[in-house]
């Protein structure tokens, strides 16, 4: 059946047309009302309003951000004392409800920031919160975590630090996640519909954990919402192998019915965090540490090549400007493009790198708002180098625009507002030379065109996004959202 959008705005061009919308795709684009009232189908209305392709956020940890509207925030905590009161809250409302889900036992918080906290997070002042109750706090750069007695003894026995990092940390969050897939199912599908009122049409989902049989069993489910979405999955280094024999291939599309879930790329951790100060990088953190690689750069190309070989395209977290270098040494050797995770802190001379090599800037400029005075303070000399976005377009990379969620919402128009206005909350810019344009900043967040036979990935706005200011912009009246010509979101009808 056909689907005619009627009196479509499109940014930056002058005069309305007329979208008809066929089999998935996009069938013509022509002048409005030169369509004719004729054709089969269905017409609907868009009075004027923007119609741009479909957004992509294209990083996210979807399980876990479906999870974090369940989790206490500690987002705002300014020292480990204060976390430790939200959790003693937390803990005495739900020790006072006779209702406590005994599923919920584990008292989870999520999205601290202890890179500025003035005291140290231990065990006992979480201890004297929750007392015999497991609480897990998990940093909001996902790469630390922080534990009490009991979750400690539950869930990392064999040692006694109260904050875990990197992959020790990866272990207990990855076990937090691993109970009762129908309900995670029920949260992820409430997720889905929430990113399409975003319009929201596609993710790349970079959970831990083997994501294909997940997304299988969330699409047969049919209560997974992600009908809603186009899907393309990350593979991670344990399970390279399995992929390889499967056969799984970067691009390959899985599922039998929607043709939404698609294989993505084979995703490998070279550093850390800024937060958590393991970001690798050629300068010393205040404490003297450059941070951490995860592996050699031997082993990296070895993983790389192994990937490419199968089909697989890496991509690589590198957040310091030394794992950045390396990551790009690493594509060269291989010979192959693929994508950067963050590249936050990137060295002049590695900059014009990523075009040459045919390597996307898979970036998330939210995360320069959230990261600013920690990078103000840890990357004292050489803040100018962080989240260098207009550079990098500059010299022709190809952007991709992420959330990195649950690091942040899941919700492209606050990278996008982010990448062109370099500010939140009415706080001053910072580095605005390294602004986007509004065109550059949506040409990131997106995958095809409103062209005909482009998908029909739309979704129809309420303002101008080219020229809506910064606030305006990370506010967007999101009217409509069509993922293959269905509509997923829809305030029209
Ligand atoms: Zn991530």
């Amino acid at each position: 059946m056909t689907v005619l959008l009627a009196g479509a705005r499109l940014p930056g061009r002058d005069g309305l047309v007329d979208v008809v919308l066929d089999s998935g795709r996009i069938a013509s684009v022509s002048p409005a009302a030169s369509t004719g009232g004729g054709a089969a189908g269905e017409r609907i209305a868009l009075d004027g309003r923007w119609l741009v392709p479909g957004l992509w956020d294209q990083h996210v940890h979807f399980t876990q951000w479906a999870q974090t509207a369940r989790r206490l925030d500690v987002s705002r905590a300014g020292s480990a004392a204060e976390a430790a009161a939200l959790v003693r809250s937390r803990a005495s409302a739900a020790g006072a409800s006779a209702a406590a889900d005994a599923a919920d036992d584990v008292l989870v918080g999520f999205g601290f920031h202890d890179a500025l906290w003035p005291d140290i997070p231990t065990r006992e002042l979480l201890d004297a919160a929750a007392g015999d109750r497991p609480v897990v706090l998990i940093a909001g750069d996902l790469h630390c975590s922080w534990l009490n007695s009991a979750a400690a003894a539950r869930f990392a026995p064999s040692t006694s630090d109260a904050v875990l990092r990197e992959d020790a940390s990866f272990a207990v969050t990855s076990l937090l996640t691993a109970a009762d897939d129908r309900t995670l199912d029920r949260w992820a599908a409430d997720a889905a519909r929430v990113a399409a009122t975003r319009g929201v049409v596609g993710i790349v989902d970079l959970e831990y954990g083997w994501n294909l049989d997940v997304w299988r069993r969330r699409i047969a489910g049919g209560a997974s919402g992600s009908s809603d979405l186009r899907v393309e999955f990350g593979i991670y280094g344990e399970h390279l192998e399995l992929a390889a024999e499967l056969g799984l291939r970067t691009g390959d599309v899985v599922d039998d019915t929607a043709g939404l879930l698609t294989v993505g790329p084979f995703k490998v951790i070279s550093d850390g965090s800024l937060n958590t100060r393991t970001a690798l990088c050629s300068h010393a953190y205040p404490d003297g540490g450059h941070g951490v690689a995860n592996l050699t750069p031997d082993e990296l190309v070895e993983r790389m090549r192994f990937a490419v070989e199968h089909g697989l395209v890496p991509a690589v977290h590198a957040i310091g400007d030394d794992a950045n270098r390396r990551a790009l040494d690493a594509f060269e050797a291989v010979g192959s493009g693929g994508r950067i995770e963050h590249a936050q802190l990137i060295d002049a001379a590695d900059i014009p790198r990523f075009a040459r090599l045919g390597v996307t800037a898979s970036v998330q400029p939210e995360h320069a708002m959230d990261d600013r005075d920690v990078a103000d303070r840890l990357w004292s000399d050489r803040a100018d180098r962080a989240f260098p976005l207009a550079e990098l377009h500059a010299s022709g990379a190809h952007l991709a625009f992420g959330s990195d969620a649950p690091v942040a919402p899941l919700d492209p128009w606050a990278a996008i507002a982010a990448a062109v206005g370099r500010s939140r909350d009415g706080r001053e810019p910072w580095h605005p030379e390294q602004s986007l344009s509004p065109e550059a900043a949506l040409a990131a967040s997106v995958r095809s065109t409103v062209a005909p036979g482009q998908p029909a990935d739309l979704a129809v706005l309420d303002r101008d996004p080219l020229t809506a200011s910064p606030a305006d912009l990370r506010t967007m009246p999101v009217a409509a959202t069509f993922v293959a010509g269905r509509p997923t979101y829809d305030t029209l009808r």
